[in-house]
C-alpha cells in the first residue's frame, strides 16, 4: 500500500516500513505523528562547557572490567532447553606500561606483554528453561548457582567477600544485618542474614536463604522459567564486585596506593530495579572513604543510550578539551523530557553523576563519575576525583575505534564470549555434556 501523502514521518522510517499496510491506518499515522523519540536539535540550550585545565596528575594504575552473556538454546530438544553463559574479567594496567604502546596500530605482542599476568577472568552457566539439577526446579538451582559462583575458587572467593563487605557494610565496623528483603520460600518481606552470615533461615518460613538471596534474583523468575536478564544482571553485578575486589584489596592494605589507582568499567554505575540496594551501602562506602582523606576514582563509560546520543548532538562541532555536567533539572528537562517533579534521575539505582567530556575531535565520553552520598546538583569539586580522572584519559585512548579507551577495549576483548570462544563451540560443548 501507498504511504499516504501529507503525513509528515522522517524519510529513514518512512523508507524502511513504507511497504507495510498497518502505515494505511489513520490512528497509526496520527500516534506516529505524536510520538517524540527523536532528540530536537532546535531545543538543545547554549551549554557552558567548561574548558579542563591540564595541572592535574594522571593516575598510575588502571583497572578496567567489563562481562559478555551467550544464550544457548538447545533446539534439537523438544521442548526446547536454554542456558546463558556468562563471563567476566578484569585487568591492570600500569599507566607507564600503556604509554608505551602504539594507540592506533597495537602490536599484538605489545599488547600480550601489557596483559601477561595482569588480567582474569570468571565464567558461569544459568539454565533459563526446561534445565535443571536433577532434584531441584530452574528457580533453586538459580539461587544456588549465584551463591556458588560468587565463590569461584577461581577468583579465590574474592567477589563473594567483596559482595558480603558491601551487603553488611564491612568498612563501617558497624557490624550490620542486612536489610529485610522478601524470603525465596514465602515470599514476606521478612528475610534478613545477621552480620556476616553466609547461609542463615527465614524467620517467617524457616527455610535456609543464602546470602545472595537478598539480592533479588528471584523475584525475576518462577519455579520452571528464568529470563535472560538473570544473566544479563548476574554479568553486571559481578563486573562491580571484580571492582570493588580492587577497591577494597587496597583499602585494607594500602590506601596510598589506591588513591593511585583508576577503576573503569563498561556502562554506566547503575544497578537496577530490587538490586538497586546496593546502591546505598556504596555511595556510604565513597562518602566514608572521601572523608576519611582518600579519593576512590571509578568511572563508568557509556557507549550507548539516550546520553549517548544527546552527546553526539551537543558536541558535534567542538574539539576543544572541556567537560559539561548536566544536573539533575537539566537530564529530566532536556535529556529526558520529564516533569521536574519527577523522582531525582538515578537517585535509587545510580551510584555517580553523569559527565559529558570532550578529550579531542574522535573521543568525546559519556561517563558516571561518583559523588558518595546522592548530589542533586554535582560539579566539577563535589564529584570524586574529577580532575585526576579527566587527566588520566588522554593517556589511555584507543585510535581503534572512535570514543575508545583502551583499557575498556581491552576489557571488552577478553570477557567477550561471542568471539571468544565462539558460540558455536559453546553450543558443542554444551551438547557433549548430554544437555
Ligand atoms: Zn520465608
Amino acid at each position: 500500500m501507498p504511504y499516504k501523502a501529507g503525513k509528515s514521518l522522517p524519510g529513514e522510517r518512512a523508507s524502511k516500513l513504507g511497504h507495510l499496510e498497518v502505515l494505511d491506518s489513520e490512528l497509526i499515522n496520527e500516534l506516529l505523528d505524536e510520538f517524540n523519540t527523536e532528540i530536537d536539535v532546535t531545543e538543545v540550550d547554549e551549554i557552558d562547557w567548561t574548558e579542563i585545565s591540564s595541572e592535574a596528575t594522571p593516575l598510575s594504575y588502571i583497572f578496567s572490567v567489563d562481562g559478555s552473556y551467550q544464550e544457548i538454546k538447545l533446539q534439537r530438544y523438544s521442548p526446547e532447553k536454554i542456558i546463558t553463559y556468562v563471563k567476566t574479567a578484569i585487568l591492570k594496567f600500569d599507566q607507564k606500561a600503556i604509554e608505551k604502546i602504539n594507540k592506533k596500530y597495537p602490536h599484538p605482542m605489545e599488547l600480550r606483554n601489557v596483559l601477561k599476568g595482569s588480567s582474569s577472568f570468571h565464567a558461569t552457566v544459568f539454565p533459563l528453561k526446561n534445565v535443571s539439577k536433577s532434584d531441584q526446579n530452574v528457580y533453586n538451582t538459580n539461587r544456588e548457582i549465584i551463591f556458588r559462583s560468587l565463590q569461584d575458587p577461581l577468583l579465590e572467593n574474592l567477589p563473594f567477600e567483596t559482595f558480603k563487605w558491601l551487603a553488611y557494610e564491612k568498612w563501617s565496623n558497624e557490624q550490620k544485618s542486612l536489610p529485610l528483603f522478601d524470603c525465596p520460600h514465602c515470599r514476606e518481606k521478612v528475610a534478613t542474614l545477621a552480620y556476616d552470615q553466609n547461609i542463615g533461615q527465614c524467620s517467617g518460613c524457616g527455610n535456609d536463604i543464602y546470602v545472595t538471596d537478598m539480592l533479588g534474583f528471584h523475584l525475576d523468575m518462577n519455579d520452571n522459567w528464568a529470563p535472560t536478564q538473570i544473566a544479563s544482571t548476574y554479568m553486571l553485578l559481578h563486573e562491580t564486585f571484580l571492582l570493588f575486589s580492587g577497591i577494597k584489596y587496597f583499602w585494607e592494605n594500602n590506601k596510598e596506593i589506591l588513591t593511585e589507582c583508576l577503576f573503569l568499567k563498561d556502562g554506566p554505575l547503575y544497578i537496577r530495579a530490587q538490586y538497586s540496594k546496593l546502591v546505598a551501602p556504596i555511595r556510604r562506602f565513597l562518602a566514608h572513604a572521601r572523608n576519611e582523606g582518600y579519593e576512590i576514582h571509578i568511572a563508568g563509560q557509556e557507549k550507548s543510550g539516550r546520553f549517548f546520543d544527546y552527546l553526539e548532538i551537543i558536541a558535534k562541532d567542538l574539539n576543544t578539551p572541556s567537560f559539561f555536567i548536566p544536573d539533575n533539572r537539566y537530564i529530566l528537562e532536556d535529556i529526558q523530557h520529564r516533569p521536574i517533579t519527577s523522582m531525582p534521575y538515578g537517585k535509587d539505582t545510580n551510584y555517580g553523576a553523569k559527565v559529558f567530556v570532550i578529550v579531542d575531535k574522535n573521543h568525546k565520553f559519556v561517563l558516571t563519575i561518583p559523588t558518595g552520598e546522592f548530589n542533586e546538583t554535582p560539579t566539577h569539586t563535589s564529584i570524586i576525583g574529577f580532575d585526576r580522572i579527566l587527566a588520566t584519559l588522554p593517556k589511555i585512548l584507543s585510535y581503534k575505534f572512535e570514543g575508545a579507551l583502551l583499557p575498556i577495549e581491552l576489557a571488552n576483548k577478553i570477557a567477550s564470549l561471542s568471539t571468544y570462544p565462539s558460540a558455536q563451540i559453546l553450543k558443542l560443548f554444551t551438547e557433549s555434556k548430554g544437555l
